[in-house]
C-alpha cells in the first residue's frame, strides 16, 4: 500500500488552522464561485492590517498556528500591499506562526498585474517574508475545464510555470485538486497525471489536499442542479489519488467539505486534515465549519488513528536550524 511507504498504518497528523478572506473583490468571474463581489458593486470588502491580526491572535488563543490568506483577484491592491502585509505579519509573529500567502491563482494575477515575471514576483514575496503559497485555485488542471468555468484565471500551462518560479525562488508549494463539478473521468485522471508528472521532475510539492465542490449559491451549482457528490465518490477518488500520486508524501482529506466524514479518507491513503475554524469562500457556497474539534478527533480515534497535532511553524524552524529534516 502507497500510504506504508510514508507512513506509520496507524497514525495521522492534523492542523489547527483558518483561512484568511482578506478581500472578496474579484474580477475573475469563475462560475463555481459564491464568494466574489466584482469591483464597484455593494459588499465588497478589504481586511485592514488590524482586523487580520485580531483573526490571527483568536487563532493562536485557540492553539492553532497556521494561516492561508485566500481572497480575489482584486485590481486595486498592488503588489506592494502584499508584500507589506506579509513582511508585517512576519514582524509581529515571527515563528510563532506559519501562513500560507495566498493560492497560486492569485499569486499568477498579481504578478500579471504588476506585469512581473512570476519569478520576479515570488523572489519578492519571498523577500517579504513569505515561505509557501499554495496550489489553492488548481480546481480540474485541463485546459477545457478553465475555458468551460474560469476562463479569466489561468491556463494550466502558466499555472505549472508559476509553480515552477515558487519552487526555483525558494518557496514551498503545495498540490489541490477540487471534484465534483461537471468534470469527466478523464479530466480527473489528467489532473493527476500532470500533477504526477511535474512532481517528478521537480518535487516540489508538500502535499496534496483534495476537496469537493460545494455548489450552493453558485451559477454552475444552479445549472447542475445543486447536487454535490457524496462521500463515497470523495473517498474513493482520495484512493485514487494516493496510489497516483505515489511521489508525493502526504495526503490531506479535507475537514472543511466533508466535516468529520472526511476522516474516513484516513482509511482511503489520506494521512493529514485540517480543523479549519474558518473559510468563507466555501461557507458562502454551503460549507459548515464544526468548531467542536474533539468531536472530530474522537472520530480519527474511533477508526484507529492516532491523531497529533503537526506544527508546520514549529516544523520550518526546526528545519531551518537543521535540528530536523523539513
Ligand atoms: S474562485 Fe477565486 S478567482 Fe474565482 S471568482 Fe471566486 S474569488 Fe475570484
Amino acid at each position: 500500500m502507497v500510504r506504508a511507504r510514508f507512513h506509520a498504518p496507524d497514525a495521522c497528523t492534523y492542523m489547527l488552522m483558518r483561512i484568511i478572506n482578506y478581500t472578496n473583490v474579484c474580477v475573475a468571474q469563475c462560475d463555481y464561485c459564491a464568494f466574489y463581489t466584482l469591483p464597484g458593486q455593494e459588499g465588497g470588502y478589504v481586511l485592514s492590517d488590524a482586523q487580520v491580526f485580531a483573526k490571527i491572535d483568536e487563532l493562536l488563543e485557540l492553539g492553532g498556528d497556521l494561516v492561508g490568506f485566500n481572497g480575489g483577484f482584486n485590481p486595486a491592491l498592488p503588489l506592494e500591499y502584499y508584500c507589506e502585509l506579509f513582511a508585517a505579519v512576519r514582524a509581529r509573529y515571527g515563528d510563532r506562526l506559519e501562513f500560507y500567502a495566498l493560492t497560486i491563482a492569485e499569486f499568477m494575477y498579481l504578478a500579471d498585474h504588476a506585469k512581473l515575471d512570476y519569478l520576479t514576483t515570488a523572489k519578492r514575496f519571498k523577500d517579504a517574508g513569505v515561505r509557501w503559497i499554495t496550489g489553492g485555485g488548481s480546481e480540474i488542471l485541463t485546459e477545457d475545464f478553465r475555458r468551460r468555468h474560469s476562463k479569466f484565471k489561468y491556463t494550466v500551462k502558466q499555472y505549472f510555470e508559476a509553480q515552477r518560479a515558487l519552487i526555483e525562488a525558494g518557496l514551498r508549494s503545495t498540490a489541490t485538486m477540487v471534484v465534483g463539478f461537471d468534470e469527466t473521468i478523464e479530466e480527473r485522471i489528467e489532473h493527476l497525471e500532470r500533477t504526477r508528472q511535474f512532481q517528478d521532475e521537480t518535487g516540489g510539492l508538500a502535499s496534496f489536499l483534495c476537496w469537493t465542490f460545494k455548489p450552493y449559491f453558485t451559477p454552475l451549482g444552479s445549472q447542475l442542479g445543486g447536487i454535490e457528490i457524496g462521500t463515497g465518490e470523495y473517498l474513493r477518488h482520495l484512493a485514487l489519488s494516493r496510489i497516483y500520486l505515489d511521489n508525493i508524501p502526504r495526503i490531506r482529506t479535507s475537514v472543511l467539505t466533508q466535516n468529520e466524514r472526511a476522516l474516513e479518507g484516513l482509511l482511503y491513503g489520506a494521512d493529514d486534515f485540517d480543523l479549519p475554524i474558518e473559510d468563507e469562500v466555501t461557507q458562502k457556497a454551503g460549507a459548515t465549519i464544526n468548531l467542536q474539534f474533539d468531536k472530530v478527533l474522537t472520530y480519527a480515534k474511533s477508526l484507529g488513528y492516532t491523531a497529533t497535532y503537526r506544527s508546520v511553524a514549529k516544523d520550518g524552524a526546526a528545519s531551518r536550524a537543521g535540528t530536523q529534516p523539513a
